[in-house]
């Protein structure tokens, strides 16, 4: 039986997050009012001129420069002609044959190791409007999204599983959100992703016919159909078919992907350089400005954690995953030099909380001080390990320090021996059977006396205090 390759090509659309659209001076405001934020130029009236923001291109190039593309002195905007409801223009303007950045590429951790993805092309372009289909009118047209802009990323035909298409989008999306250029939520349509893909048998060079996959708004969708497209490919092949080249819709309520009518894929785009706009011009001071101003990426903070932190992988990685959380993180190491703990604290609580709560890390009411106070509590013996985890609920709900809590809920850990000692000779004097039989050799039993220590002294006891002070009692009764 033949054995197959698969081969994938994604093409990612961010959305900016600029103020204003690319070519006129509109607001990008989500949720605003149907069909108000729009003027004549982004509704193509006749004679209107479009003007290039600047952000924009700023944003293109810091991405170009952050996934090692090189930056096109000269490129060109092109219109690319249809016809749609959503689109007033007639055309939308975009990058053709002259793109503002190529030839880059990112690595991502395969199942086979590190692996290079090498990155074809990056360039702006506008987004079209939205048609509305679900409100019980027919179709509704709002074109509040046109004119915003997006920088299109797309992928040589390298990545070669559902798998790495998942690591690679993830990537993406954490270097845009390092930069800040894009709020990458797939779910709300700020990320978009098409997938193509083929295969071909094992060893053969030449590419397959390709199929393109459009409308998958998670990343698990992503993996899903994929996953779908790769088996109907080789099912097909395997049956004698042929695979043939065109455009499928996912539908994530039913696992399925299903073509396009072939009408609204017959696409002649006609594209022809723009000619109200000037080609655009990146001279080496401006590119090297933004590359001067680039803010830390995930790789350079991986590895900066592992040399100043002195952190495992595992650790760096998950700390790194969000610029956010890497900044909470980074906060509480300025309070604590347990920077263990501030990890297992943030990679814990925080991370669990901040999904829970849907808030950013520094959002939340636990701060990256209080954090670090608790870190501190717990290495002076001043509560237990678990205290800390305790008051955890009331600092997300009140302001007040974790020192104003312990002291209201009476909670100072007990590291007195003589309180100890009472507590301790009081267990043993209540459970003569448990102590014979720990004292015969079954010693598991020791957590049980912990458990009743803990439970009298209302969790206040220093465990390490009470396991010495335990165990030499235990003893002494043998
Ligand atoms: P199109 O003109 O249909 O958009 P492109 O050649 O521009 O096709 O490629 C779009 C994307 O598809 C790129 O990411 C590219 O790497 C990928 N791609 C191209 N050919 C194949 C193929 N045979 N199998 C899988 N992916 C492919
Ligand atoms: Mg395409
Ligand atoms: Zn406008």
């Amino acid at each position: 039986m033949t054995k197959f390759e698969t081969v994938i090509g994604l093409e990612i659309h961010a959305q900016l997050l600029t103020k204003t659209k690319l070519f006129c001076s509109c607001s990008t405001k989500f949720g605003n009012p149907p069909n108000s934020n729009i003027c004549p130029i982004c509704l193509g009236h006749p004679g209107v001129l479009p003007v290039l923001n600047k952000n924009v291109v700023e944003f293109a190039i810091m991405m170009g420069l952050a996934v090692n593309c090189s930056i096109r002195e000269f490129s060109t905007f092109a219109r690319k002609n249809y016809f749609y409801p959503d689109l007033p223009k007639g055309y939308q303007i975009s990058q053709y044959d002259e793109p503002i950045c190529e030839n880059g590429y990112v690595f991502i951790n395969s199942e086979s190791g590190e692996k290079k993805i090498r990155i074809l092309r990056i360039h702006m372009e506008e987004d079209a409007g939205k048609s509305i289909h679900d409100q019980g009118y027919g179709t509704l047209v709002d074109v509040n999204r046109c004119g915003v802009p997006l920088i299109e990323i797309v992928t040589e035909p390298d990545l070669n599983s559902p798998s790495e298409a998942f690591q690679y989008l993830n990537k993406i999306k954490q270097i845009l959100t390092y930069l800040g250029i894009c709020d990458g939520n797939m779910e709300e349509g700020s990320l978009r992703c098409d997938a193509n893909i083929s295969i071909r048998a094992m060893g053969e060079t030449a590419l397959g016919t390709k199929t393109e996959i459009k409308n998958m708004n998670s990343f698990r969708n992503v993996e899903r159909a994929l996953t779908y497209e790769i088996e109907r490919q080789i099912d097909l092949v395997e049956n004698g078919g042929k695979v043939i080249q065109q455009t499928l819709l996912w539908n994530a309520d039913k696992n399925e992907a299903y073509p396009m009518r072939s009408k609204e894929e017959a696409h002649d785009y006609r594209y022809f350089p723009d000619p109200d706009l000037v080609k655009l011009h990146v001279n080496e001071k401006w590119k090297n400005e933004i590359k001067n101003n680039l803010p830390e990426l995930p790789e350079a903070k991986f590895n900066r954690f592992l040399s100043d932190f002195n952190l495992p992988q595992y650790d760096a990685e998950v700390l790194t995953s969000s610029r956010e959380l890497a900044n909470y993180f980074e906060e509480v190491t300025l309070d604590t030099k347990d920077y263990k703990s501030a990890s297992n604290w943030t990679m814990g609580e925080i991370l669990k909380l901040s999904n829970e709560l849907n808030l950013s890390p520094l959002e939340l009411k636990l701060t990256p001080k209080k954090t670090a106070r608790l870190i501190e509590l717990i290495n002076q013996n001043i509560i237990s390990n678990k205290t800390a985890r305790d008051i955890v609920p009331d600092l997300i709900n009140s302001v007040k320090s974790p020192d104003e809590i312990i002291k209201a809920k009476n909670l100072i850990q007990i590291s007195d021996d003589s309180f100890i000692i009472e507590i301790v000779n009081k267990v043993i004097d209540e459970n003569p059977t448990e102590v014979k039989e720990y004292n015969n050799g079954k010693e598991k039993l020791i957590g049980f006396f912990v458990g009743k220590i803990m439970q009298l002294s209302k969790g206040k006891a220093n465990p390490q205090i009470v396991n010495k002070i335990l165990k030499e009692s235990l003893l002494a009764k043998k």
